[in-house]
């Protein structure tokens, strides 16, 4: 039986956080239906007391999660724990997400604490939220520059007072996955009551081994992964969910784990976030980008037509994406153009499909044959010229409006 690996989505948190990427209350509420529709298991909402927006937007989402787990951000602070329970209490699963930094730099500079002072704000922090009922996971912040010998000692109290995960965060992404994954079996091995605890992974890009790491974390036991939508998030970003889910896919006989991730929609959750942050992938972003399934080299295209292997470790159909299909002629009509957009799970309104519509004709004329792909970008364009909300929702939105 394969090892399950939970996916911790902090796109709403660490993704929305970094400058030009920020997403208002009903756009956060949107995208939150969409990663549940994608099957995450958690989803951190926001960090509650940092504003009002962030607190409203952690409350709605608790009110509408039917299945994820439901975090919100909390510094090891009463005030943020009771800011972060105002909104959580609303979950069916809330969790307490707190963190405090462990390394001695940050300790010093940033937090001007002594170790034992950090451990005992942990431990107090960690207690009071476990009080509420909640489930609490803790992240030794900076956990990849932080002594080893106290990082232990911190992960002991903290498993001690409640926490019910660890989260080892490469807060500044550091490490590199060799000693990453000896970090995280090291402390899996010595820290004295690691299997009550699920341990949980947190990687940052800024030397683009995020995903890397991530892996493996994986591969050296976690059991949690934390991730973001088309990788975004603090600085260089965070490990991207689409990448990790479809490492642990397409080489499945490596990693022997699964997730609950339905994969064929995470086309359609990448193309969401960037319509709401007005952030468009690289076009040679793995697996979600424009080029991802292009073959342009004509002995490729050749082998692909031959048998798509030759070229492609993974079908578009499998992230939700029938690049290649044909889908549309000039004769198609708009229910067919209606009904091709809601196969790949984009609802237009009456204006927005005389828009697709018109756009796809004239194409049809060019080309004679409309993919998905040309579809997508037909939408994209709907989205950048038309300012009603209304044009462009996700999948999970239309199964919510019942039609
Ligand atoms: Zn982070």
């Amino acid at each position: 039986m394969k090892r399950r690996v939970y996916v911790f989505d902090t796109t709403l948190r660490d993704g929305e956080q970094a400058p030009g990427f920020s997403m208002r209350v009903s756009e956060k509420v949107r995208v939150a239906a969409q990663l549940e529709a994608l099957g995450v298991d958690v989803i951190e909402a926001g960090f509650p007391i940092a504003s009002a927006g962030e607190q409203e937007a952690v409350r709605r989402i608790a009110q509408q999660c039917q299945n994820a787990s439901v975090a919100g951000l909390c510094r090891a602070k009463k005030e943020d724990i009771d800011a972060a329970w105002d909104a959580l209490k609303y979950a069916k699963r809330p969790r307490f997400h707190i963190f405090l930094a462990t390394s001695d730099i940050h300790l010093e500079y940033k937090l001007r604490m002594t170790r034992e002072e950090a451990i005992h704000a942990a431990v107090s922090a960690v207690r009071y939220a476990k009080s509420f009922g909640a489930e609490v996971e803790f992240s030794p912040e900076d956990a990849t520059r932080s002594e080893e010998g106290y990082l232990i000692r911190v992960l002991e109290a903290v498993i001690d007072a409640g926490a019910d995960v660890v989260n080892i965060a490469d807060t500044v992404g550091y490490a590199i996955p060799s000693e990453f994954a000896r970090l995280i079996r090291l402390l899996r091995s010595e820290v004295r009551n690691a299997e009550r605890a699920r341990f949980s992974v947190h990687c940052h890009n800024d030397l683009g081994l995020a995903v890397a790491n991530t892996l493996a974390g994986i591969e050296a036991g976690a059991d949690q992964i934390e991730c973001t939508i088309n990788g975004i998030g603090e600085r260089a970003g965070n490990a991207a969910l689409e990448e990790v889910v479809m490492a642990l896919k397409v080489r499945e006989s490596v990693f022997s784990v699964e997730t609950g991730i339905r994969t064929e929609l995470i086309y359609p959750t990448s193309l969401l976030v960037q319509e709401i942050t007005g952030v468009h992938v690289q076009p040679n972003k793995a697996v979600v980008g424009a080029n991802a399934f292009a073959h342009e080299a004509g002995i490729h295209q050749h082998g692909v037509l031959a048998h798509a292997a030759t070229y492609e470790i993974m079908t578009p159909e499998s992230i939700g994406l029938t690049s290649n299909r044909i889908v549309l002629g000039k004769h198609s009509g708009r229910h067919a153009v209606r009904k091709a957009l809601l196969d790949m799970g984009v609802r237009v309104d009456k204006e927005g499909l005389d828009f697709v519509y018109e756009r796809m004709v004239a194409l049809a004329d060019e080309k004679k044959q409309v993919t998905q792909r040309d579809l997508l970008r037909i939408v994209d364009q709907l989205k950048r010229e038309k300012s009603h909300t209304d044009a462009y929702q996700s999948v999970s939105e239309t199964a919510e409006a019942g039609s």
